[in-house]
């Protein structure tokens, strides 16, 4: 492998590299021409003096000239390609030297004796350029923290390594935690664990591959062909997740970073810098956002996977403007008595040739960009509009619910915009429940907590939905103003079948009436878990078993 400062694809234009060429293999032939001229004339014409009318020029003078002249084209050997070009202006002017030394002693005179003092100061000058261009080389491909190649130097080496069709593997490691590093003990820390990271980075790697810093938080490796580049990646991902200790002299600090990669591999001939980089980079996005996934390798099924995610970004941003969202209400009712309690108003995509797309589908996909703040409150407008009539005919007795995703819930702001939007649609604030999920509390406590009291205040109800399946720990959910616990359909999926799922829904139950909260169980589709559920008190029954999700006029029809 190189060493990340050779000259690749940075120079320019393969024109412009092309053209930089010729130049430089010009400046070479005239350079040693002089000096072959020089020499030439120096045996030919001895100590001869010419003469230019009245003026005197001895040889020995137009030799100086001529030289003089062939350092200049030794220097723009230099300039134009330092590496290559100190060699041979060099070469040029030791050719110069010893010609010189030559004719001092053939002609047994020191007239020339200034041409060696020449040549001996512009090769050190021509090697001191060298240096300062060597050095601002190293400057601008090495990241100033770790010491590693910066991606500059990053993105040179691997097109020079695809060029000369050398085989490998590149992967993208995004290392997060380092921003609360910087939050909570300030950037010269921070800039300690960063090099920590590199550090450990570059042991698991070994004599396998090379470690890059390529930005941020983004670090890269470029690995051998025939390493078990996977093994490697997966030794780096366990390596970062080992506390990182860094003493300040009086206090030891341990920081928690976690690391997620993508590779791609650069076996096919005919793949480019440019390619390889993008797959490893979405790869890398692909790990960040699926649960569960540390270390992702780009195949074509992920690249398929990837450009549907794009196609379904467009088409929910044109649902947004030409409504190929509608609602959906599943009933929910009271268990005791088979009483209605309200609706659950679920988002549907139709699109113009009337085919649908699943929200299991177009959710995450609205998650992980901005658009389901837009589909949110889209939902949330229409529902409150179309429900209004109802909850005051109804008091009291009937609630609509709406889904809420982790990223609105956070947002600074978040309950005020509820608030004005209750106001301007004229909902009674008492009828509306904000479904959140626990993964809501993962995402930012505190913001999330600020903006659940302030709807609390104004009488709105905020149920956890999908409860069960992960984050909350139980302190933090006593802390909790939340008025509904909703059991995840997976726990009530095996509540025949299961003793622990039994036992588990059982005090999930419990808890949530001990906390002063309703329980709802979504998800049941039979009898015999609404008998069960029935046995354990649960308050509320959401599910096919008495009702799928409804057009709005057949759900009206239920609300008599
Ligand atoms: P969720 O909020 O947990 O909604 C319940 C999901 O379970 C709905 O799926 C519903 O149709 C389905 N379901 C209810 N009862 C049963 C049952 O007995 N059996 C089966 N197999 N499924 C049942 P849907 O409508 O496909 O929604 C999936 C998820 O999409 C929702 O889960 C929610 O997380 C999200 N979602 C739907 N609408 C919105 C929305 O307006 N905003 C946000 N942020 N998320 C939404
Ligand atoms: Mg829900
Ligand atoms: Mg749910």
């Amino acid at each position: 492998m190189g060493n990340g400062t050779d000259s690749g694809r940075n120079g320019g234009s393969l024109f412009a590299i092309k053209r930089r060429g010729v130049w430089f293999y010009v400046f070479f032939v005239l350079a040693l021409g002089l000096v072959c001229l020089n020499g030439f004339m120096a045996r030919r014409f001895g100590n001869t003096v010419f003469k230019l009318g009245d003026f005197a020029i001895p040889l020995s003078g137009l030799s100086g000239c001529i030289q003089s002249v062939s350092v200049v084209f030794c220097f723009l050997l230099v300039l134009t390609d330092y590496k290559r070009g100190i060699k041979l202006a060099l070469f040029v002017l030791a050719f110069s030297f010893f010609g010189t030394i030559r004719s001092i002693m053939l002609s047994h005179s020191a007239a020339s004796l200034p041409g060696v003092v020449n040549c001996i100061i512009h090769g050190v000058a021509a090697i001191l350029i060298y240096r300062q261009f060597r050095i601002s080389d190293m400057r601008a491909t090495t990241d100033v923290v770790t010491g590693l190649t910066n991606r500059y130097g990053f993105e040179r080496m691997l097109d020079k390594m695809i060029r000369a069709r050398e085989r490998g593997y590149v992967s993208y490691v995004h290392v997060e935690g380092f921003h609360e590093v910087n939050a909570s003990a300030g950037r010269k820390i921070g800039d300690r664990v960063i090099y920590e990271v590199g550090r450990r980075m570059e042991e698991s790697v070994g004599r396998n591959g090379i470690v890059f810093k390529i930005e941020g938080s983004e670090f890269g490796m470029i690995l051998h062909e025939k390493t078990g580049y996977r093994e490697i990646v997966d030794d780096v991902i366990v390596g970062l997740a080992r506390p990182v200790e860094i003493s300040n002299g009086e206090v030891n600090m341990s920081f928690f970073l976690s690391a997620y990669a993508g590779i791609a591999e650069f076996i096919d001939k005919n793949v480019t810098a440019e390619d390889v980089m993008q797959r490893a980079d979405v790869a890398m996005n692909y790990a960040v956002n699926t649960e569960g996934i540390r270390v992702c390798t780009y195949n074509e099924a992920l690249r398929d996977q990837v450009a549907r995610v794009a196609e379904v970004e467009k088409l929910i941003k044109e649902g947004l403007e030409n409504n190929y969202f509608y609602l959906q209400y599943q009933p929910q009712y009271v268990l005791d008595g088979k009483k209605l309690r309200g609706f659950e108003a679920l988002v549907r995509m139709r699109l113009p040739d009337g085919s649908i797309v699943s929200p299991g589908e177009f959710i995450p996909v609205a998650e992980n960009s901005d658009l389901i703040v837009d589909i949110d409150r889209y939902v949330r407008h229409r529902a409150m509009r179309e429900f209004k009539n109802i909850c005051r005919k109804m008091d009291d007795d009937f609630t609509l619910s709406v889904n809420v995703s982790a990223k609105e819930i956070s947002q600074p702001g978040f309950a005020d915009e509820v608030m004005a939007m209750i106001r301007d649609v004229g909902f009674p604030p008492g009828n509306l429940e904000i479904e959140i999920t626990e993964y809501s509390f993962a995402k930012s406590v505190d913001m999330t907590i600020e903006n659940v009291n302030v709807l609390r205040d104004n009488g709105i109800k905020i149920a956890v939905d999908d409860f069960g399946t992960g984050y909350t720990s139980l302190a933090q959910l006593l802390n909790l103003p939340v008025t509904l616990l909703k059991i995840d359909k997976s726990l009530i999926d095996n509540i025949e079948s299961s003793e622990m799922n039994r036992d588990f829904v059982k005090t999930v139950i419990y808890m949530g009436h001990l906390m002063n909260c309703e329980v709802i169980s979504e998800g049941v589709e039979e009898e015999k878990q609404l008998a069960l559920l029935d046995e354990y008190d649960c308050d509320f029954v959401q599910g096919f078993v008495w009702g799928r999700p409804l057009e709005y006029a057949t759900a009206l029809d239920l609300c008599v």
